[in-house]
């Protein structure tokens, strides 16, 4: 029932706008308040907190729904701040945010990345100095997601001395609205994903209130991170996996109308040997994410299974579309036809959230 009505209220109010997000590079920001209305946001999240008070598979059917329609939409960024907040913010700082988060009132962002920090967040320069009963924060972020409309931003910086190594680092909860020495940049300029935003955020001598700060003290922001990736990680398989099987589908639906030679492209025996690989390799991961998903609810999927999840799904979402769109032929290369859009969409899946060489890195400490 939960994916009938989502799937409803994606088809009838997000598909339509595409072409708008996409031209103006992100939602409008009201499409997270109607997402909020239909249940869309933090359905995994407890219900006191204003939450769906569903589990992790609540959540993977909006991800898996939103994929299957094409559509690029911040709400699993929003799903991983509420994941910080639930497990480290105190009473008040839930109270305060996460409702107006389940609503698509308040847009949240989690800013990690820095121009000389992606894989390596040790190298976060960003610093956060307190200074009374405020933080003073200074620095730069980019990539970051939802950065237009995001009005939370949990920001990682570093609260200690360059000798605190991975101790050195926190997160702090920054509220960004009438914020002095604020600045977000344009969208960045992707190849893919135009219909998500995308932006730099740029913090100048920033105070933020000491309360803020996530969990009981400093220095723990490092290791919060570590324990929070694996959710971010978790939902990039699943779309990984719901992308690869919209390929399977579109192409399947394109061969058999796409005529060549006087028959349908489907009945050339490499047209049909290709799909049947891809849909085969679409069924493994689906398989495969499904445990993940039963394992992640029971708590008990480790992180080299995560690792694993976020690595090989996103190849093969890779490997499986760049074999549709070479089904399409010239087509397949027009933007027109949903899945050249994929095509583009989909290789930033092996960079984020972890790129894919820091997954066999993790599975690799496994062995
Ligand atoms: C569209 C998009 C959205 C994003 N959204 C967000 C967001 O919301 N918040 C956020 O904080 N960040 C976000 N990111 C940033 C993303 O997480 C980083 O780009 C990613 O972690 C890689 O960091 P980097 O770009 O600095 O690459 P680098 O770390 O410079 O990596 C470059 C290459 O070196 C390789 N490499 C690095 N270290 C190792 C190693 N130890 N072993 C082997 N190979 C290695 C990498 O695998 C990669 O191939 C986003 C990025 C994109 C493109």
């Amino acid at each position: 029932m939960f994916r009938r009505s989502l799937r409803r209220f994606v088809h009838e109010q997000f598909v339509p706008q595409q072409s708008r997000w996409r031209a103006q590079h992100g939602p409008d920001a009201r499409s997270w308040i109607d997402a909020g209305r239909a249940g869309l946001l933090l359905p995994d999240l407890p219900a006191n907190y204003g939450g769906g008070g569903g589990t992790y598979a609540h959540q993977a059917v909006v991800l898996e729904e939103l994929a299957q329609a094409g559509i690029h939409f911040g709400c699993s960024v929003q799903g991983v701040v509420a994941q910080y907040l639930r497990a480290y913010g105190s009473e008040e700082q839930k109270q305060k945010w996460l409702p107006p988060m389940a609503r698509g009132e308040l847009v949240a962002s989690i800013a990690m990345t820095e121009p000389g920090a992606g894989s390596d967040l040790l190298g976060i320069r960003t610093s956060a100095r307190r200074d009374g009963g405020v933080y003073v924060i200074n620095g730069s972020k980019t990539f970051i997601t939802n950065g237009q409309h995001a009005a939370l931003v949990c920001l990682a910086a570093r609260t200690g001395q360059g000798s605190a190594g991975s101790r050195g680092f926190s997160l702090i909860m920054v509220e960004t609205g009438d914020l002095g020495g604020y600045r977000v940049g344009k969208p960045l300029e992707k190849v893919g994903m135009h219909g998500q935003d995308t932006c730099e955020l740029f913090f100048d001598d920033v105070r933020v209130p000491g309360g803020n700060l996530l969990g009981a003290a400093e220095g723990n922001g490092f290791a919060q991170m570590m324990e929070q990736l694996p959710y971010e990680r978790l939902s990039i398989g699943v779309l990984a996996v719901a992308a690869a099987e919209r390929a399977v589908a579109i192409t399947t639906r394109h061969v058999r109308d796409r005529a060549a030679f006087g028959k349908p492209l489907m009945d050339l025996q490499n047209t049909r040997f290709k799909l049947a690989e891809c849909k085969t390799q679409a069924h493994i991961g689906r398989v495969f994410m499904d445990d993940c998903i039963e394992r992640f609810i029971a708590g008990s999927l480790d992180e080299a299974s995560t690792a694993m999840a976020k690595y090989w799904l996103t190849e093969c979402q890779c490997r499986v579309i760049d074999e549709c769109v070479q089904l399409h032929g010239g087509y397949g290369y027009m933007t027109e036809y949903p899945i050249a859009r994929m095509w583009a969409d989909s290789r930033v899946q092996r960079i984020y959230g972890g790129t894919n060489e820091v997954m066999k890195e993790l599975i690799a400490c496994s062995l």
